[in-house]
C-alpha cells in the first residue's frame, strides 16, 4: 500500500511540468517544509493560546501568515521567494524565541533547519546562502552571549517550559531528518532520470537516424560481444545495385525511402539473431551467428531474389524495381578486418560480374 503510494507520488510528480532537476529539488522541498511548518505552528499556536501567552499567540499567527504567503508563491512555481520566506521567518522565529526565552528553550533548532536547508537546496546562489549561513553563526554567537549576560524577559511555567524544550528538540529533529531524506529521495530521482538520457544518447549514437539500424559505429562494441568459440558466424556486405541513379533519376528523397524500404525488408526477413548494421551510404553488413558458409549464402541468395521480384512502393515516383550485390564470409570475432575485407572482396566480385547476385 505504502509502495503503490510512494510510486503514484513519483509518477504524478514526473508529470508536473518541472522544466530542470533544481526546479524538483525546490519543489519537493517547499512543500514538505511549507507543510511541516504550517503543522509545527498550529500546534504552538494552541499550546500558547491554552497558556494565554499572548506575544507568542501573535508571534505564530505571523508566522503562519508568512507560510499563507509563501503557499501562494509556492502555487505559481516561484520557489526563490517559498524559499527566502521560510529562511526568513525560522531565523526570526529563532531569534525571537531565544531572545525572549534563552538558550534553554531550544528555539535555536530551527536555526539547525535553516542552515541544513540553505546547504542542501539550491534556494537562491551560493554566495547568498553561504552568507545567510555565516549570517546565522553571527546571531548564534550575539544570543549566546547575551543570554550569558542578561536573563530572559519571558519566564515561563517550569513544565511548560520544559514541554516547548522538549517539543523544540523534536521539531528540529524531525524537521532535520525530513530534510535529509526529501534530498536522498530527489538524487535517486535525478540519477534515474540522467540514467534514462544517458541510455537515450547512447542509443542515438549507435544508431542510424534514417534506418533506425545499428550504425558502424557500433560494430566494434558488438565484435566483441560474440564468442566464436563452438559456432560459425558469418559476415555479409550487401549495397544497392546502381543507387546513383535512382537519386539521380528520382532524387534524393525517394532514394532515402528505398534505404528505409531496404532496411525493413532485412529485418524482416532475416532472423532475429542476425545483426544488420548500416555501414556506409547504401551498403548493409549483417553478422549471421550459428550458420555454415554455404547456408549463409544460400540465404543471401534468396533474399536477393525476393527483393528483385518486390516491387518497392515510394511515396515519391511510386513502385520501383531494386537489386542487391552480396558478399559474403565467414567471420571470426577475433579478426574481424579479416572476415570484412573477405566480404568486401566478394562484393567486388560480384559488381564486377554483373551485379544483383550473391558471392561466396
Ligand atoms: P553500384 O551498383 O556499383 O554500387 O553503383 P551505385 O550507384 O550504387 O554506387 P555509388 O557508390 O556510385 O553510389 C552510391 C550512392 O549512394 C551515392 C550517394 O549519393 C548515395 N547515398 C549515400 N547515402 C545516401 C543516403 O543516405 N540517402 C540517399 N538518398 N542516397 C545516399
Ligand atoms: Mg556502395
Ligand atoms: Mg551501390
Amino acid at each position: 500500500m505504502l509502495h503503490k503510494l510512494h510510486i503514484n507520488f513519483i509518477a504524478n510528480l514526473l508529470k508536473q511540468p518541472l522544466q530542470q532537476e533544481d526546479e524538483l529539488c525546490l519543489y519537493l522541498i517547499s512543500y514538505a517544509s511549507l507543510l511541516f511548518y504550517i503543522v509545527v505552528h498550529t500546534f504552538f499556536l494552541i499550546c500558547y493560546l491554552v497558556q494565554g501567552i499572548i506575544f507568542f499567540v501573535f508571534l505564530n499567527c505571523g508566522s503562519l501568515l508568512v507560510y499563507t504567503v509563501a503557499s501562494f508563491f509556492l502555487k505559481e512555481k516561484n520557489y526563490q521567494p517559498v524559499g527566502f520566506l521560510i529562511s526568513l521567518e525560522s531565523i526570526l522565529y529563532a531569534s525571537i524565541g531565544t531572545y525572549m526565552c534563552g538558550i534553554s528553550s531550544y528555539s535555536m533548532g530551527y536555526f539547525l533547519l535553516t542552515i541544513v536547508m540553505l546547504t542542501l537546496f539550491p534556494f537562491g546562489t551560493a554566495t547568498i546562502r553561504n552568507t545567510t549561513v555565516l549570517a546565522i553563526f553571527g546571531l548564534i554567537a550575539f544570543l549566546g552571549l547575551r543570554s550569558r549576560h542578561t536573563p530572559p524577559p519571558m519566564v515561563f511555567p517550569p513544565s511548560f517550559s520544559h514541554f516547548m524544550a522538549m517539543a523544540n528538540i523534536y521539531i528540529m529533529l524531525m524537521g532535520v531528518i525530513m530534510e535529509i531524506r526529501i534530498n536522498a529521495f530527489v538524487q535517486v530521482i535525478i540519477s534515474g532520470l540522467k540514467e534514462g538520457r544517458l541510455v537515450k544518447l547512447a542509443s542515438q549514437i549507435y544508431m542510424d537516424p534514417l534506418t533506425g539500424l545499428y550504425n558502424r559505429r557500433y560494430t566494434e562494441i558488438y565484435f566483441n560481444t560474440l564468442k566464436t568459440q563452438d559456432q560459425h558466424i558469418c559476415v555479409a556486405i550487401l549495397d544497392i545495385d546502381d543507387f546513383k541513379r535512382i537519386n539521380d533519376t528520382y532524387g534524393h528523397l525517394c532514394g532515402d525511402e528505398v534505404l528505409v524500404f531496404l532496411s525493413n525488408f532485412l529485418q524482416s526477413n532475416l532472423r532475429k539473431t542476425d545483426k544488420i548494421f548500416r555501414w556506409g551510404g547504401e551498403e548493409f553488413l549483417i553478422i549471421m551467428e550459428n550458420i555454415t558458409v554455404q547456408d549463409a549464402q544460400t540465404v543471401m541468395d534468396k533474399l536477393r531474389s525476393k527483393l528483385a521480384e518486390t516491387e518497392i512502393p515510394t511515396k515519391q515516383k511510386g513502385p520501383l524495381g531494386l537489386t542487391i550485390t552480396v558478399g559474403v564470409a565467414p567471420f571470426d570475432s577475433a579478426n574481424p578486418d579479416a572476415g570484412i575485407e573477405a566480404s568486401d572482396k566478394n562484393l567486388y566480385i560480384g559488381k564486377r560480374s554483373g551485379k544483383n547476385i550473391v558471392v561466396l
